[in-house]
């Protein structure tokens, strides 16, 4: 279990982040929804150590990991898929996925597991083109690929759906589903597209003005 409570940030003199605590289970979707600006993406990057933040603790399983190195955070298991479509446009698919495992994964492989391929089988048709020659969803499939070759125990995913297309949508939701079903990972999955994100939701938080202003099991989204 992932627990983040009474976590603060500021840019300069502006409040961003305001006391905010929330829980993800393992074996949850936990989907933090709110408007743009409400400080969404701010609270993952804290999460990941990437922003320094004024006060609070993140727990991952009863373990204190706020003075942790981002690295450290990883190797910890708490795998980030960032807003926009990070991918290395000049390796091949295969290659990016491989990154994901070489960095980070305790088990160290030249091949990128079935299961990955099973999850994304448009991955495993495009493995030998280059990830700067995939459509815009078809990269951010391999970028949540790239972040479960780490075997994570926590997924981070910020706005997946962000100028994605419908089909798309779909089936990177089914992926979500089958991973969390799986039992084995946490889920937080940042959206501002509310059906997307209440078909996945097995608890919320809502976000206003960097703080959390509603929070509940997701059938009562
Ligand atoms: P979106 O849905 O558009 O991605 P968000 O909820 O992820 O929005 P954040 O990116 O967390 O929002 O930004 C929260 C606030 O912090 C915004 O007002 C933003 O302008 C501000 N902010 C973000 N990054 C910085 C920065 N590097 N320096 C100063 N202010 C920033
Ligand atoms: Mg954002």
């Amino acid at each position: 279990m992932l627990e983040i409570k009474g976590l603060n940030q500021f840019y300069g003199g502006s409040h961003i982040l305001r006391d905010v605590s929330i829980t993800a289970e393992i074996g949850k979707c936990t989907v933090v929804l709110g408007r743009n600006g409400v400080g969404k993406s701010t609270l993952l990057k804290c999460l990941m150590g990437q922003l320094p933040i004024k006060s609070g603790t993140i727990s991952l399983n009863q373990n204190e990991i706020q003075t942790l190195t981002p690295e450290n955070r990883v190797r910890e298991g708490l795998a980030y898929v960032p807003q926009g479509r990070e991918i290395f446009s000049m390796l091949t698919v295969e290659e990016n996925i491989l990154i994901g495992m070489a960095r980070f994964s305790a088990k160290k492989s030249s091949k990128v597991p079935e299961y990955l391929y099973e999850l994304f089988p448009v991955l495993l048709e495009m493995k030998h083109r280059r990830g700067g020659d995939l459509s815009g969803g078809q990269q951010q499939q391999l970028a949540i690929a790239r972040a479960l070759a780490a075997e994570p125990k926590v997924l981070i995913l910020d706005e997946p759906t962000e100028g994605i297309q419908p089909s798309i949508i779909k089936d990177i939701g089914r992926v979500i589903r089958k991973l969390a079903d799986r039992g084995d990972m946490a889920i937080i999955l940042v959206e501002q597209f509310y059906d997307f994100a209440e078909e996945l939701a097995d608890a919320y938080i809502v976000m206003a003005r960097g703080e959390v202003v509603a929070s509940g099991p997701g059938a009562e989204m």
